[in-house]
């Protein structure tokens, strides 16, 4: 039996008509960019976040660039934006493109979030904004990060690629902050079937900014505000997306109930260390991610010559990174970065997975170890 990370085919072919029809409707009527589906998603999805307005977009990483700049403005290279260096390249990549500097804080090994009591110690003169990383579907503690922000005047964007859905304090991304931004990646909690983004916020005008920004810098057909870029979400894919959201909720509990399962097989295992949810509950799970103490790299080969899909989020921080040298950040600067990087695990994790499937990957990881 082939347990994978993630299994894209298994949740197509639980909701297939719905999607094949929503896909059909969508070529009938040519709607191929913008149109009805476009319009009803951006509109669910701003409801299903508490209330405010969505913006989509051709991807994350378009996403919380977009967001960086309708906030704080193009950059000039000397400004500083806060953020991790256990995150994906693209939380980076959005701030250098913005024009600004990141500069990392390291993790709490809780949570492998932002360590929040760090933040202050990286503020001076250039700072202009926080960017935390709700990694693996748990949001970083956003009414610490916001008394920050505000005791400083600094802007707060969310990178809520890894976590729609998820509550800290009983509040999701962008409740409390400038914006908070998605992927829709087709991995992701909620996945497109290609490339997609979303900035939320609940501010209209800079809702309309990011939308003005993404579409050419277009005010009306031919008039053009300013230089945008071409950031737009495809009308199939809005389709696609309207669909999943209907099932989101239930899809992140399944997740939850998987992640006691392994919870509860490993807590008490002499070689292994679980994450917590500090989150009381709003965790969603978009990875299920361990530290083991020793052996990692050859657990995770061992794991999948068994044929299960043990992964590594992500195993080289940006910091150590070839793209980041300029930046300057020597090896030994953020510890718990990179004690993480040597030691997590993920295993398979997907809505659609069966109980049996979490003990065959907890008993085999056991077994391995
Ligand atoms: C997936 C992801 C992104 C980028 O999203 P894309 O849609 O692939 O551009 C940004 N940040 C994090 C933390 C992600 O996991």
């Amino acid at each position: 039996m082939k347990i994978p990370l993630v299994d894209l085919k298994a949740q197509y072919l639980a909701y297939k008509r719905e999607l094949d029809d929503v896909i059909a409707s969508t070529i009938e009527g040519t709607q191929f960019i913008g149109g009805k589906f476009h319009q009803e998603f951006a509109r669910e999805f701003a409801d299903y976040c508490g209330g405010g307005y969505v913006a989509l977009c051709g991807n994350g990483t378009d996403a919380l660039y977009l967001a960086i700049r309708a906030v704080l403005g193009q950059g000039d290279n000397t400004q500083e934006i806060i953020t991790v260096s256990h995150t994906f390249i693209a939380t980076a990549e959005a701030i250098t493109m913005a024009g600004y500097r990141p500069v990392f804080v390291d993790i709490d090994p809780n949570t492998c979030l932002m360590d929040v009591s760090l933040i202050e110690s990286k503020i001076n003169q250039q700072t202009r904004g926080i960017v935390p990383v709700h990694i693996y579907g748990q949001m970083a503690p956003m009414d610490q990060v916001m008394a920050i922000a505000e005791k400083h005047d600094l802007k707060v964007i969310e990178d809520a690629a890894q976590a729609h859905g998820a509550f800290w304090g009983g509040k999701r991304p962008g409740q409390l902050s400038d914006a908070a931004t998605f992927s829709f990646y087709p991995g992701k909690n909620l996945g497109a079937w290609g490339d997609g983004g979303a900035v939320f916020t609940r501010h209209s005008q800079l809702c309309e900014k990011i939308t003005m920004l993404a579409n050419h810098g277009r005010k009306t057909k031919y008039l053009h505000e300013c230089e945008g870029v071409n950031s737009r979400l495809d009308g199939i894919q809005a389709g696609v997306l309207k669909v999943k959201l209907g099932h989101l909720d239930e899809w992140n509990e399944k997740r939850r109930q998987l992640a006691s399962i392994y919870t509860q097989m490993l807590d008490q295992h002499k070689d292994i260390v679980l994450h917590k949810d500090l989150s009381n509950g709003g965790h969603v799970y978009h990875l299920f991610v361990i530290e083991v103490k020793k052996d990692r790299d050859r657990l995770v080969k061992e794991l999948q010559d068994k044929n299960i899909g043990a992964g590594i989020h992500y195993p080289v921080p940006l910091h150590l990174q070839p793209a980041y040298a300029w930046l300057d950040v020597p090896e030994g600067a953020l510890p718990v970065t990179e004690h993480k990087a040597r030691q997590i695990l993920s295993l398979p994790m997907f809505p659609e997975m069966t109980q049996n499937q979490v003990h065959t990957v907890a008993d085999t990881l056991m077994a391995c170890l």
